[in-house]
């Protein structure tokens, strides 16, 4: 028997192939307009995220059959349940193989269940998969070992700022008070978040990272799918949930088409849908936000919204649902997130003259503005080697070529096409500011624990990306799914990015995988505890 550590390590490489394979695909393949909510799988799979190419060669074609013969076989290596092993009847479905639907999955069996996790995509994951900054909690353990004064309501009332006061104050106060007992929950499930920093819009460092500094999602993911796998839970991919079934308004299992093509029905005593945002789906972006067509999106393919689609079916409503994220710094060719820890970490952000325009540690919102102002939306990233081995997300980057360096500003400026007197003024000022601990340009308070003079320097171009979907269904903090007078359906569950409310306006770096795993952990828990009442 392989080890934890091994299987984790070999889960771990075999996802990061996925997430490189997707990428690859992502920036080569024609721009297919994603299907509505309800897609089919292969379809989702081919037409990559929403990105901006529009062009269909063959090339990219042969390269979209490459990533997805070498993801399934990551798949079987990851070990996903074969078909066969399928049961007709489970206590407990659970639809989507993300962060939140993992985690409710390992919640649920812990109290005695019998859960199943239903995958469309080739391999589980999600968008937890490409999450990088790291999870927020307050009061936690760790804050503690490391001198961080934080609490739970500085927590509360700095998310509620960041959503510009209009953030659900119920989940957010249920989310803040149980941020810290889920920090030590994946402590004991073998996953230690124990590195922390600090992003946008936050005056403590509160987000909690691997050990090594490295982006969340990953390690996370690869974690989860070892305890799915240890506590012997069924994980099936491929496997695409068309419909919720229901009996006297009761949720009673799933429709879901196997490999493209076999459809079956699974019942069940309750089903937690944990299925994601919509931000890979261009059609619902269309249709709620018409200002931000043809914008590049982060989102892995399969985030095109299909549970708030089947939650609405069954009388379950939605709220926020034209809230979408788009994050600042995303590499614009290949649709790739650029983590706030390279600012927070002290990475600066500067226009094509050289010149520093915004607060770089403010809301999400705030900078994406700032961005969009410029011309071409077009910014550069500038860091030193100091940020590069702080934030070791940037290796990925490199690896992925979206890190330009010189060995001097002044060859960095001529390196990527900025006037080199304009950025080295730009760096010495800014390193002033470090020294004085006072930014008299743009206020910036915060990732300014080291200042940027070590060589070489680093850039990485970046503009506007679709990120995250704060708007989905509504759900109350037993995560039971609400009708549109506010009553809970029986039987239905969901957390996790497909759920609306408690982000508000704008959601704050490091508390998405914070939802995930909190709101995950209830639904659960909650779902459990319905099927005991309900046998
Ligand atoms: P969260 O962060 O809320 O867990 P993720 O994006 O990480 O969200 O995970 C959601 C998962 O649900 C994704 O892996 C996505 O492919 C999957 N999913 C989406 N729609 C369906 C569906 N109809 N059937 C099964 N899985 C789905």
């Amino acid at each position: 028997m392989m080890g934890r550590k091994n299987k984790t390590l070999t889960i771990l490489l075999m996802l990061a192939l996925s997430v490189m394979l997707v990428i690859a695909g992502c920036g080569s393949s024609a721009g297919t307009t994603q299907e509505a909510a309800g897609a089919d799988s292969a379809k989702v799979a081919e037409g990559t995220a929403a990105d901006n190419s529009t062009a269909g060669t063959e090339s990219a074609d042969k390269e979209k059959e490459e990533a997805t013969e070498a993801t399934s076989g990551a798949s079987e290596m990851v070990g996903y349940t074969p078909l066969d092993q399928l049961q007709e009847r489970y206590d407990i479905v659970i639809i989507g193989g993300g962060g939140a639907g993992m985690t409710a999955a390992l919640e649920a069996k812990a109290a005695g269940m019998n859960p199943v996790i239903f995958e469309k995509m080739e391999a589980a994951g999600g968008n937890t998969l490409k999450s990088s900054s790291g999870m927020n909690a307050s009061e936690t353990k760790f804050q503690k070992e490391q001198g961080i004064e934080d609490s739970n309501d500085l927590f509360f009332e700095e998310t509620l700022k960041g959503g510009h006061d209009t953030n659900n104050q119920e989940m957010l106060r249920y989310f803040v008070d149980n941020s810290a007992s889920a920090i030590d929950w994946l402590d004991s499930q073998g996953i230690t978040l124990d590195n922390i920093t600090i992003t946008g819009g936050m005056k403590e460092k509160r987000t909690h990272r691997p050990t090594d500094g490295s982006a969340v999602g990953q390690y996370l993911v690869s974690g989860l799918v070892a305890d799915v796998q240890e506590q012997g839970i069924p994980l099936f991919v491929n496997a695409n949930v068309k419909e919720i079934t229901q009996e006297n308004g009761q949720a009673n299992g799933v429709k879901v088409v196997f490999d493209g093509s076999e459809e079956k029905t699974i019942s069940a005593s309750a089903v937690i849908v944990a299925t994601g945002g919509f931000g890979a789906n261009q059609e619902l972006i269309k249709q709620y936000r018409p200002d931000l067509e043809g914008y590049v999106t982060t989102n892995q393919p399969g985030s095109t919204g299909d549970g708030i689609t089947m939650i609405e079916a069954l009388g379950g409503t939605a709220v926020d649902m034209d809230q979408i994220q788009v994050h600042p710094t995303v590499n614009q060719e290949k649709s790739y997130l650029i983590g706030e820890v390279v600012r927070g970490e002290g990475g600066i952000l500067v226009d094509k003259a050289g010149n520093r325009f915004v607060n770089e540690m403010d809301t999400r919102d705030n900078v994406t503005a700032a961005i969009t102002k410029l011309d071409n939306r077009e910014s550069y990233l500038i860091f030193d080697s100091g940020v590069k081995s702080r934030a070791k997300a940037i290796e990925q980057y490199a690896k992925m070529g979206l890190v330009q360096s010189g060995d001097t500003i002044e060859a960095l400026a001529e390196e990527i096409g900025l006037p080199a007197d304009g950025l080295k003024g730009t760096l010495d000022a800014w390193n002033e500011s470090v020294a004085d601990k006072k930014d008299a340009a743009f206020n910036r308070e915060t990732g300014m624990d080291h200042d940027l003079s070590g060589a070489p320097y680093y850039a990485v171009k970046i503009g506007p990306g679709i990120h995250y979907t704060m708007g989905g269904v509504k759900i109350n903090n037993n995560t039971e799914v609400l009708n549109t007078t506010g009553e809970a359906i029986p039987g239905l569950y969901a957390a996790g990015e497909v759920t609306g409310g408690l982000h508000g306006q704008n959601r704050i770096g490091g508390n998405s995988v914070a939802e995930i795993v909190i709101f995950g952990r209830e639904a659960g828990v909650k779902a459990a505890e319905f099927v005991k009442a309900n046998p």
